[in-house]
C-alpha cells in the first residue's frame, strides 16, 4: 500500500516505518523535525518537511492510500504549562490532516490514541469500553480526535483505527527514544545509568498502589509496530475501531528502577519529589478486543527485556 506517515521521524513513527518498509508498503514521511529526527526516518522512505497544519499540499502529491498519524505533542507535564501548543498541534493539526485526506479521497487511517483518554480508571485492566475521563490536557487532546475520527467514519465513509498506547518503550529495527528534552521514566533511568545525570526524582510515592507509586503498562515498541500493520486494513469504510494497546502488567515506577538496576548493574540514585500534575495512580490496559479481533499478541512482556532493548541500543550509539 502507499501509506503517509506524519510523525515518522519520532520514536514510535520511526519504528513503524521500518516495519511498513519491511513489509513491503511505499512510505512517505510528513514530519517538521520539531521533536523528530531526519535521521531516524528509514532510509527506504522519503521525507517531506512539513508540519501538520501544511498536510494538504503533501498529501495531493503523494496520493496516499492510507496514513498512519504520529504527529503530536506528547508530553503530560507540558500539556498542562501550555495547553495552547497541544490543542493546536493535537486538535486543529490533526483536523488539518483529516481534511487534506477528505480533499484527495483518502479513507483509511491508523491514528495513535493514548491510554491518558481514560483518565483515573474505575476498573483495571481498563477496557476499550471504560469512561473517558481525561485528567490532562494531552488525553483530552487525543480523546478529541478520536471523537473527530467516529464522525469522519459516519459521515464520510473513514476507515480508521485508533490505537491507544499504555507506556511505550524498547528498541526495534536499530531505532529508540531520543527526546532532546527526556521526560519518560525508562530513559531518564537510562541516562542514570550512563551518567548523563546524577540522580532522578521519582514523581510521588504516596499513590493509593502497594509501594506508593503510580503503575504503568510497558508495552515494547516492536509488538506496537506489529499492531499498527494488522490494523491497517482491519477497519471497513464507515467503521471506527479502537484499541488498546498493552501488556496488561502493571510494573510501579519503583520496579522500573529496579529493572534498570538489574540491566544495567548501576545503583541508580533516586530522591523522591512532589507528584507531577495529571497523572493517574495506575494504568493498565485490557488488550483482549485487539487479541480477539486482529490476533495480536505482544511478544516481549518482560520489563527487564523491554529494559534491555533500550540499554543495548544507547550502548550501540555511543
Ligand atoms: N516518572 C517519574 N520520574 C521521572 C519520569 C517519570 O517518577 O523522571 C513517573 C511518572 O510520574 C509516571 C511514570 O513514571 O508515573 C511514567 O511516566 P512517563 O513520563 O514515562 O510516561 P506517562 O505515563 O506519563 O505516559
Amino acid at each position: 500500500m502507499r501509506v503517509l506517515v506524519a510523525g515518522g521521524a519520532g520514536y514510535i513513527g520511526s519504528v513503524v516505518t521500518a516495519a511498513l518498509l519491511d513489509g513491503g508498503h511505499e512510505v512517505t514521511v510528513l514530519d517538521d523535525l520539531s521533536t523528530g529526527h531526519a535521521d531516524a526516518v528509514p532510509s527506504g522512505a522519503r521525507l517531506i518537511d512539513a508540519s501538520l497544519h501544511d498536510s494538504a499540499p503533501v498529501l495531493a502529491d503523494v496520493r496516499p492510500e492510507a496514513v498512519l498519524h504520529f504527529a503530536a505533542r506528547s508530553l503530560v507535564g507540558a500539556s498542562q504549562e501550555r495547553p495552547q501548543d497541544y490543542w493546536d498541534t493535537n486538535v486543529a493539526g490533526s483536523f488539518a490532516l483529516l481534511e487534506a485526506m477528505r480533499g484527495v479521497g483518502c479513507r483509511r487511517i491508523v491514528f495513535s490514541s493514548t491510554a491518558a483518554t481514560y483518565g483515573e480508571p474505575e476498573l483495571v485492566p481498563i477496557p476499550e469500553d471504560a469512561p473517558t475521563r481525561p485528567t490532562n490536557t494531552y488525553g483530552a487532546t487525543k480523546l478529541s480526535v478520536d471523537m473527530m475520527l467516529t464522525s469522519y467514519a459516519v459521515a464520510h465513509g473513514f476507515a480508521a483505527v485508533s490505537l491507544r498506547y499504555f507506556n511505550v518503550a524498547g528498541a526495534a529495527y536499530g531505532l529508540g527514544e531520543r527526546h532532546t528534552t527526556e521526560t519518560h521514566l525508562i530513559p531518564i533511568a537510562l541516562q542514570v545509568a550512563t551518567g548523563e545525570r546524577d540522580s532522578m526524582t521519582i514523581y510521588g510515592d504516596d499513590y493509593p498502589t502497594p509501594d506508593g507509586t503510580c503503575i504503568r503498562d510497558y508495552i515494547h515498541v516492536g509488538d506496537l509496530a506489529d499492531a499498527h500493520l494488522l490494523a491497517l486494513p482491519a477497519p471497513g469504510p464507515g467503521e471506527h475501531r479502537i484499541y488498546n494497546l498493552g501488556n496488561g502488567l502493571g510494573f510501579s515506577v519503583q520496579e522500573v528502577v529496579g529493572a534498570v538496576r538489574e540491566v544495567t548493574g548501576h545503583p541508580i540514585p533516586v530522591v523522591v519529589g512532589p507528584r507531577r500534575p495529571g497523572d493517574p495512580a495506575q494504568l493498565v490496559a485490557s488488550s483482549d478486543r485487539i487479541r480477539a479481533d486482529l490476533g495480536w499478541t505482544p511478544r516481549h512482556t518482560d520489563l527487564a527485556g523491554i529494559v534491555r532493548d533500550a540499554w543495548e541500543l544507547r550502548g550501540a550509539r555511543t
